[in-house]
């Protein structure tokens, strides 16, 4: 409505009477009794009484006043819609409610969020950058979010440290918080629970409290379970939460550093149901996928990095993408600080204490050759030996693959160090790569004894 609406109306009304020949009946009573309610470009919407004014309307005078409106507004595009009072009404009443549900739901969702102060609110599904290494489980969280307890349950989410399970968690939760704020959904590290269950226990709190909390919601995430470990009341009690739920049919995540046969001293009952759902590794993220969240740390961050330095970053820091973060704000700490822009040379210079050396000093050849004796229990001289036990020659083996793998050495240089013809070397490491392929079990070996040699 408003002012301007009127005068633009009155207008139309001045063109019909003087340009159409309209006469001051007609227009008293057919035109004058509508406003105009909404102008948007070409589109007009009028009000009226009722129904029955609008079909007149729209049999009679329709025509002419779209004429009129083209003059008035000086475009052709003119489109009229006339709307009556009572589906006004029923309009605002509508748009009203709308309101009002979205206010309510923002308010439950403002309070969810500080029932779950520990979820970070950036840690979102977006925000997941999606590689090889890592697309299975970013899959399976965002399914078994839009669709609890329907396809996996439990979910057990399993990988090393800092490759980003408790992110997947909590992009769970903040997916679910946006959309079902109605939805009662539980975050709690296995410490907490355990905290918990103990003042539950000791009676510093209202036991059936304990149990209320967690039996009676729609969607619990459990994270660290490998902490579970030993601790067989713990366990126990676990065991129930998981079982109450389960039977409600309510979706329950674990993410755990270890698959469920590698968490010792664990109640069979227990372990048994995390397989039992959808068991979901991560694995470390390869150079490409590194880059990748590099770069888009980075732009969070708001800083510039050229592609050499992502790329030098990418080949350095392996392991843990939780270093990621500390390496892109060193960058920009120190290019904030210096005023340097961050180029290849700095970022070499600033990190060189940050990243793991691997060249340098971390992992070398004779490292490689110490942790694998030691491993496989043959001697060192013996890998660089004559002998042809087979354990032996397979030591030697896993030696020439590290020592190309990891420290990118030609065939040549590896033959040196272990006294074989480069061709020798060459065979060596094809054999690896072809168990790597064939042994699911083989390639995690060779993963782990890859993240001891860099822990
Ligand atoms: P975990 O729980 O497996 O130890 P986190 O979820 O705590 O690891 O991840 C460690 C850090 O790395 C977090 O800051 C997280 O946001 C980040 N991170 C891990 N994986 C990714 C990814 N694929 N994309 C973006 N950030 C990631
Ligand atoms: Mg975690």
């Amino acid at each position: 409505m408003g002012f301007s609406n009127d005068i633009i109306f009155q207008g139309v009304i001045d063109y019909l009477m003087d340009e159409m020949d309209y006469l001051d009946i007609t227009v008293n009573l057919w035109i004058k009794c509508m406003t105009l309610y909404e102008l948007d470009g070409g589109k007009v919407t009028l009000l009226c009484d009722n129904d029955f004014k609008r079909n007149l309307f729209m049999s009679k005078y329709i025509r002419d006043v779209t004429k009129a409106f083209m003059v008035e507004l000086d475009r052709k595009d003119i489109d009229i819609t006339v709307i009556t009072k009572p589906e006004l009404e029923e309009r605002q009443k509508k748009a009203k409610e709308k309101e009002e549900k979205e206010r309510k739901e923002a308010e439950l969702a403002a309070k969810r969020r500080e029932e779950l102060p520990m979820v970070n609110p950036a840690y979102t599904f977006e925000n997941f950058v999606v590689g090889s290494s890592n697309r299975v489980a970013y899959e399976t969280s965002l399914l078994v979010c839009r669709n609890p307890a329907e396809y996996y349950n439990p979910l057990f989410l399993y990988g090393p440290s800092g490759l980003g399970k408790t992110h997947l968690l909590f992009a769970i939760i903040n997916e679910i918080l946006d959309k079902r704020p109605d939805f009662n959904v539980v975050y709690i590290t296995c410490e907490e629970f355990t905290n918990l269950l103990i003042d539950s226990i000791s009676k510093k709190t209202d036991p059936t409290e304990f149990r209320s909390k967690f039996r009676n919601l729609d969607f619990l995430l459990v994270d660290d379970i490998q902490f579970l470990k030993g601790k067989r009341a713990v366990q126990e009690e676990m065991f129930h939460t998981f079982e109450a739920l389960f039977n409600k049919g309510k979706q329950i995540v674990f993410a755990s550093d270890k698959h469920p046969s590698e968490i010792e001293d664990i109640d069979k009952r227990l372990s048994s149901r995390f397989s039992a759902g959808g068991l979901i590794d991560i694995e470390p993220p390869d150079t490409e996928l590194r880059q990748a969240i590099f770069k888009r740390k980075a732009d969070s961050y708001g800083v510039e990095i050229p592609n050499d330095v992502l790329l030098f970053l990418a080949e350095n820091i392996k392991t843990n993408i939780r270093q990621i973060e500390g390496a892109i704000k060193t960058l920009k700490a120190h290019s904030l600080i210096g005023g340097e822009e961050i180029s290849f040379a700095m970022a070499k210079r600033v990190l060189s204490e940050y990243l793991k050396k691997a060249e340098a000093d971390n992992i070398n050849s004779e490292k490689i050759l110490k942790y694998i004796s030691m491993r496989c229990g043959v001697k060192k001289e013996d890998i660089t030996g004559a002998k042809r036990d087979a354990a032996i020659k397979n030591a030697r083996h896993i030696c020439a693959y590290l020592m190309r793998d990891m420290l990118n050495m030609t065939f040549k240089e590896i033959g040196t160090i272990l006294r074989r013809h480069h061709s020798t070397i060459m065979d060596s490491c094809e054999r690896i790569e072809n168990q790597i392929k064939t042994s699911e079990t083989f390639r995690r070996e060779m993963e782990e004894i890859k993240r001891e040699l860099e822990a």
